[in-house]
């Protein structure tokens, strides 16, 4: 992979391992805030959660979109979660990004205030130029086309000098029919440009000579 110029990165589950359980956690709110507010059922939650999530890459898209739910009361209530006590500071991954001299982006499906504490949590918050969030990018989100074009035009990055880490095939695949170079995090896969196994592998500069 040549000209390299910037590094996009996905956020939960790419950035940390997910073996620190948060987006169970972040599952398990999501449908407790579905029989809260819409009043239905357990089983109607989980089903509405699945279903959305498939078809707008998020739940809280399908909620804003068809139930006219109020984005920052969803996020006041799903986010209110213990993260102190999954995410700990990660100097090895705080040198490996301060090292690496490009421009670099997180690119989540997450709100803004949830990447604020992640980052903030894991010391990398200043390793980054910028962090573009679900309210940023018009609650599109990833892998929606849309979504990538409206983060394009968010970041005025060239797809084809850049390239995307995450640990989402679905996510990945929409980047590189727009001409991302691809890496997944997390599983080997000879489909994109580059697999890790985790994000340390960054540490090896063998992917941008
Ligand atoms: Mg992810």
């Amino acid at each position: 992979m040549k000209n390299i110029e910037t590094l996009v990165f996905d956020l939960d589950n790419t950035l940390y391992a997910p073996d620190i359980g948060l987006l169970e956690n972040v599952r398990d709110r999501i449908t407790e805030y579905i029989i809260t507010r819409l009043g239905v059922s357990r089983e109607e939650a989980d089903f509405i959660r699945e279903n959305y999530w498939k078809q707008y890459g998020i739940t809280l898209s399908g909620l804003v979109e068809l139930k006219g739910v109020d984005p920052d009361d969803f996020d006041a209530f799903v986010y209110d979660i213990d993260y102190a006590a999954k995410i700990k500071k990660d100097q090895r991954l705080i040198e490996i990004l301060s090292g690496m001299d490009k421009r670099k982006i997180v690119y989540t499906n997450a709100g803004r205030r949830h990447a604020g504490i992640v980052l903030e949590l894991l010391g990398i918050k200043d390793c980054f130029d910028q962090v573009v969030a679900i309210e940023d990018l018009d609650f599109l989100a990833k892998p929606r086309v849309e979504s990538f074009e409206k983060f394009i035009e968010k970041t005025s990055i060239n797809p084809q000098t850049s390239l995307f880490f995450e640990d989402s095939t679905a996510n990945l695949n929409t980047a590189m029919n727009l001409g991302f170079k691809t890496a997944l995090v997390g599983a080997e896969n000879d489909s994109f440009h580059a697999s890790f196994e985790n994000i340390y592998e960054l540490e090896s500069e063998v992917y941008f000579t």
